[in-house]
């Protein structure tokens, strides 16, 4: 690539370590980035850059967040003592597209995969199990239908339940290694509704 100057270079190979981004949508996106208008390019800049200095984990629910407690664990409206548990921000806001979830969430950030050698530690599980010594009368597992996720949801409901505490995995409507995220909000709705006793 060493026909473009140097600088045309280094903003290719930065934006192509992105996730997802090829070298050829790099360049288009190099390309695109040079031709805006400059106010554009520093607003984008210092858009990343805010987000990456003041963006950490909710105290409570350990979503993304740019406040103390991130504005769900923050309302009223929402019902505390329901808990679901996701692997991550991305299917949290899935779960809030739909609109129709009342309780709050855990961000796990991840799952347990012996394969990947990641193991309970390595996720926010203890963070949880400490919320749940408070006011908490459910459980949803919402973790994905991978093999990671449903090793998670198994771990979570052998530990939880001797707490008392009631476990709920939601329905598999879900396709099977099926990323939350890109799930429409009725099968979200779907599974949500239609989750079972662990
Ligand atoms: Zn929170």
């Amino acid at each position: 690539m060493n026909y473009y100057s140097s600088q045309i270079t280094k903003l290719i190979e930065e934006l192509s370590k992105l996730p997802g981004i090829g070298s050829k949508s790099a360049q288009r996106l190099a390309f695109h980035i040079i031709n805006m208008p400059e106010e554009q390019v520093s607003g984008l800049a210092s858009a990343i850059l805010d987000a990456k200095h003041n963006i950490h984990y909710c105290r409570e629910c350990f979503t993304l967040t740019d406040q103390e407690l991130c504005p769900i664990c923050q309302s009223e409206k929402r019902n505390h003592r329901v808990i679901m548990v996701v692997e991550n921000t991305r299917d949290l806001a899935a779960y809030e597209k739909t609109g129709k979830y009342e309780g709050v969430y855990h961000v796990l950030h991840g799952a347990i995969s012996p394969m990947l050698g990641i193991g309970p530690n390595d996720i926010k599980l203890k963070e949880l199990m400490h919320r749940l010594q408070g006011d908490v009368e459910e459980v949803i597992i919402a973790t994905n239908s991978s093999l990671e996720g449903e090793t998670t949801a198994m771990y979570l409901s052998k530990l939880i339940k001797p707490t008392g505490i009631r476990v709920t995995r939601i329905a598999s409507g879900v396709p099977v290694g099926g990323d939350l995220e890109y799930i429409d909000e009725v099968t979200l709705l779907r599974a949500l509704e239609g989750r079972v006793e662990l």
